[in-house]
């Protein structure tokens, strides 16, 4: 899976590497390091940490955009 933070959003409130200490990190108070690759394994934390996040500034799976499988559509 794909993760991406936008870090000029984030402000460091470290909800994520909380709720998901093996993908996100702090280092030192405030700046978020993260692994931009984490294992499918680590998806449930991932969508935890990202929903969690008071900002929004946790993109997950979106970089791969029109190559990703359509989601049933609401007809
Ligand atoms: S939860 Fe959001 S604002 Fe807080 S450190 Fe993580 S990405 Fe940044």
């Amino acid at each position: 899976m794909k993760v991406v933070v936008d870090l000029s959003r984030c402000v460091g409130y470290a909800q994520c590497a909380f709720l998901a200490p093996e993908t996100f990190r702090m280092h030192g108070e405030e700046a978020l390091m993260y692994a931009p690759n984490p294992d499918d394994a680590q998806r449930d934390q991932v969508l935890r940490a990202a929903a969690a996040c008071p900002v929004q500034a946790i993109l997950v799976d979106r970089l791969e955009g029109r190559d990703a499988p359509a989601e049933a559509s609401p007809t």
